[in-house]
């Protein structure tokens, strides 16, 4: 059953990861998909993989750019419309972390550059691609938009990562903004909020694929930090994506951010210490 025949899609951020997953998933399940990221080659590779699953190549097309450049936003829309003739759900999945590895806290000299990039990849191209979009969803009625956004825009108190915090928790209230404002015009929009995934997201920060490798053992090794006793893989996220793009399946979740961490957000720090140990 082809549950996105006849629709059209665009994933940003589908040359690795997350967005990979999700675009390939879409596309063996009927719809058109425009893939895009910087990386020509991870994007040819992807059609690949999408063909070889039996998914005719003209079902895809790719735009190569970086997306908070307004020129690639715009030839993203504008290139999926004109190959497709239309637009139904747009997935803003592009995003990453800038930050030093030896920053701790907002003190750092280049504080207001780091914050400057994360606020442009994560939050102000999401604003502006969705603006551009926007008369074409509108168009295409009972369109969708998904966010992707991150625990770590969540309630907790941070000393890494602190401006693409901030960043993706101003995506969560652009997802109730956008949501309030375009469902009057057919439009969804919702969110998503991983947790740890293994994806290309440690490499993009510059450390070397060896290093995320260790990442990730070591952390999968800290059982008690994920309840549900691994951590993410990209298909746990992509499924999400597709259920909120799936008007049959979540008509009524309007302007939501759903974690999708095994719970690992809910596990507090005291919670990980057995006080009880203080009685023996
Ligand atoms: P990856 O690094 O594997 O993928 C990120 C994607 O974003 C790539 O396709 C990359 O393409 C694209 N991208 C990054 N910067 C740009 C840019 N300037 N222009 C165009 N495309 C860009 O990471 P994930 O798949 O894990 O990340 C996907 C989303 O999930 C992100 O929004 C991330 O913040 C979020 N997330 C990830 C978590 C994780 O643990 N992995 C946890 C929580 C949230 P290219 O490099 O080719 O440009």
């Amino acid at each position: 059953m082809s549950r996105f025949a006849g629709k059209t899609v665009i994933v940003t951020g589908s040359s690795d990861g997350i967005g990979a997953q999700t675009a390939f998933q879409f596309a063996t399940e009927g719809a058109n998909v425009t893939i895009t990221g910087r990386r020509a080659q991870n994007l040819e590779d992807l059609k690949e993989r999408i063909v070889k699953s039996g998914i005719s190549a003209s079902s895809i097309h790719i735009v190569v750019g970086d997306i908070t450049n307004v020129d690639v936003q715009k030839a993203i829309v504008e290139e999926t419309v004109s190959k497709f003739g239309k637009l139904d759900i747009l997935v803003n999945n592009a995003g990453a972390v800038f930050d030093e590895p030896q920053h701790i806290g907002t003190t750092s000299p280049n504080a207001v550059d780091l914050f400057d990039k994360n606020i442009d990849l994560n939050l102000k191209s999401v604003l502006s691609i969705t603006n551009i979009a926007k008369p074409h969803l509108i168009a295409a009625k009972n369109s969708e938009v998904v966010n992707i956004s991150s625990i770590a825009s969540l309630k907790f108190g941070r000393t890494r990562f602190v401006y693409y915090a901030i960043a993706k928790a101003g995506l969560d209230q652009l997802t109730r903004a956008q949501a309030l404002e375009l469902i009057p015009h057919g439009v969804r929009v919702n969110c998503v909020n991983p947790g740890m995934v293994e994806s290309g997201f440690i490499t993009a920060t510059g450390l070397p694929d060896e290093a995320s490798k260790k990442i990730y053992e070591y952390a999968a090794k800290h059982r008690q930090a994920f309840p549900a006793e691994r951590i993410g893989v990209p298909a746990d996220i992509a499924n999400i994506i597709l259920f909120l793009a799936d008007r049959k399946m979540s008509y009524y979740i309007v302007g939501q951010c759903i974690v999708a961490d095994g719970g690992s957000s809910l596990v507090m720090g005291a919670s990980l210490v057995d006080l009880t140990a203080a009685l023996q």
